[in-house]
């Protein structure tokens, strides 16, 4: 028998963990191919420190090529897949076409920012799911606190100095925790310069009733504590009813002038998902407890692209989450080479262990085991777990801390990522209508 060949879609969470022990374990039977449009995975939880200038970008990038022996890197975009054929067709980064066949194949592609169909959100938000948008949004703020500060009309301002974030789940509330630390040095800044300035508002949006709704009450609490004390205006629901360039209307009828808004209502799949044909549940992957998709025994799916019956609450999937996706990377590579004949197939199991906010500064809300924590304690086991957990990296990320620590924060614009160059991902209108409701 010849080799089989494995070809993961996606190296995020699940899929850099599923070639990692295949690596390992499937190494002598069959050829590992991934799939991704970069040469690294993203270390998603630390993006908004990259935001707030506290992490240089690389930091939070690990070489796929670099700490992934035994694997095949295809740098590429899956645009569809051949469930027939077995063959997964891509574009590669200078639009050449190119096409991979598989035996076993793992869908990881993840998800993107879900958009709502609000007037002139598409237009003037900004998401936060990727390296551009959180050097976007660093470079954002350092440039709308430049502005506010050399103007002289008082309203323009204060519109530069007001920060709307919508969204209060993990991301939109580390984001607007960490920001309102960032633009109050640049305030300082300002102050020691001599120059005109405003304290700066930021303020956070949600429709649910608490920060943080999907998490422990006990984190909401906390994180509700320290953004208040912080002076982040903290809404709950309430929403955008309409955004323009220079500024939002909430749904209460309040207008907020502002430059900026970020917007981080939640994630839907990946678009390649509805591509490939195959059922979903809520636009994710419908698949067994043992990530395999029904009637494809070749076809695996893991991670935010997969809805993975969550057998320690039945009836429930597992959520979109590092942890999750992590876990399933190496189930689904034990249950691939199952497939092939060299392991047994198990299903996915995790027990919730907590969850970890970092919110800047040396403030956390975490409840490890499910024990609440809060104040410094959280944040050193928050920036404690993203170290271990982190697969690269550990030594640069400690250092950037120690740094931020020791001295002010490095606060300029590069103009490395154009606003044209972030776009909020504009789905299809039954995609938007799907997430909506
Ligand atoms: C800012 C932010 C902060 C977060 N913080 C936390 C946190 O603190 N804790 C936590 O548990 N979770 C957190 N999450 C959620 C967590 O990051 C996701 O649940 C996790 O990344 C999902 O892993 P995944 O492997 O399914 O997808 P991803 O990690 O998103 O990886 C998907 C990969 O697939 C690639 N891909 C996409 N489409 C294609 C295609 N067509 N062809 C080829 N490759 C493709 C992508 O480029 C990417 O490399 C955060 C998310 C964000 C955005």
């Amino acid at each position: 028998m010849g080799r089989s060949r494995i070809v993961i879609v996606g190296a995020g969470f699940a899929g850099y963990q599923a070639a990692r022990t295949l690596a390992r374990t499937a190494r002598k039977h069959a050829d590992v191919v991934l799939l991704n449009p970069t040469d690294y995975f993203l270390y998603l939880p630390l993006l908004p420190q990259v935001a707030a200038g506290i992490l240089e970008p690389r930091r939070v990038t690990v070489s796929l090529t670099g700490t992934l022996p035994h694997t095949r890197l295809v740098l590429g975009e899956a645009g569809g897949v051949d469930l027939d054929a077995r063959r997964v067709h891509y574009t590669d980064p200078e639009g050449r076409a190119g096409e991979l066949g598989y035996d076993a194949l793992i869908l990881s592609v993840g998800s993107v920012s879900r958009l709502l169909p609000i007037p002139g959100v598409a237009e003037h938000a900004r998401g936060f799911r990727g390296l551009p948008e959180a050097l976007f949004l660093r470079d954002h703020i350092v440039q709308q606190m430049e502005l506010a500060a050399y103007t002289e009309d008082e309203q323009e301002r204060r519109a530069r100095s007001t920060f709307v974030v919508v969204g209060a789940g993990y991301t939109g509330t580390e984001v607007a925790a960490h920001g309102k630390l960032l633009a109050d040095a640049m305030v300082r800044r300002t102050r020691r310069e001599g120059g005109q300035c405003v304290d700066p508002r930021w303020m956070l949006l949600d429709v649910a009733p608490r920060v943080l709704p999907e998490l422990d009450e006990r984190l909401s609490r906390t994180a509700d504590r320290v953004l208040r004390a912080r002076g982040v205006d903290v809404r709950t629901e309430l929403s955008v009813k309409e955004a323009t360039s220079d500024g939002v209307v909430l749904q209460n009828g309040e207008s907020v002038p502002t430059r900026s808004l970020i917007w981080c209502v939640g994630v839907r799949p990946d678009p390649l998902v509805s591509e490939v044909g195959l059922p979903t549940e809520r636009g994710r992957l419908v698949v067994d407890p043992c990530l395999n998709v029904p009637d494809h025994p070749e076809v695996f799916a893991c991670g935010d692209a997969a809805a993975v019956p969550d057998v320690t609450q039945p009836g429930q999937f597992t959520a979109m989450t590092a942890q999750h996706a992590w876990r399933q990377g190496k189930t689904v590579a034990r249950n691939v080479a199952a497939h092939l004949g060299l392991a047994e197939a198990r299903p996915y199991e995790h027990h919730d262990r907590g969850f970890a906010v970092d919110l800047g500064g040396i403030q956390g809300a975490a409840n490890p085991f499910h024990l609440p924590i809060s104040g410094p304690l959280a944040g050193v086991v928050t920036r404690g777990y993203h170290l271990w957990s982190m697969p690269a990296n550990r030594v640069r990320v400690a250092a950037d801390w120690l740094l931020e620590a020791l001295q002010r924060r490095q606060a300029v614009q590069v103009g490395v990522v154009r606003a044209g160059a972030v776009p909020l991902d504009t789905a299809s209108p039954e995609l938007v209508r799907a997430s909506s409701h």
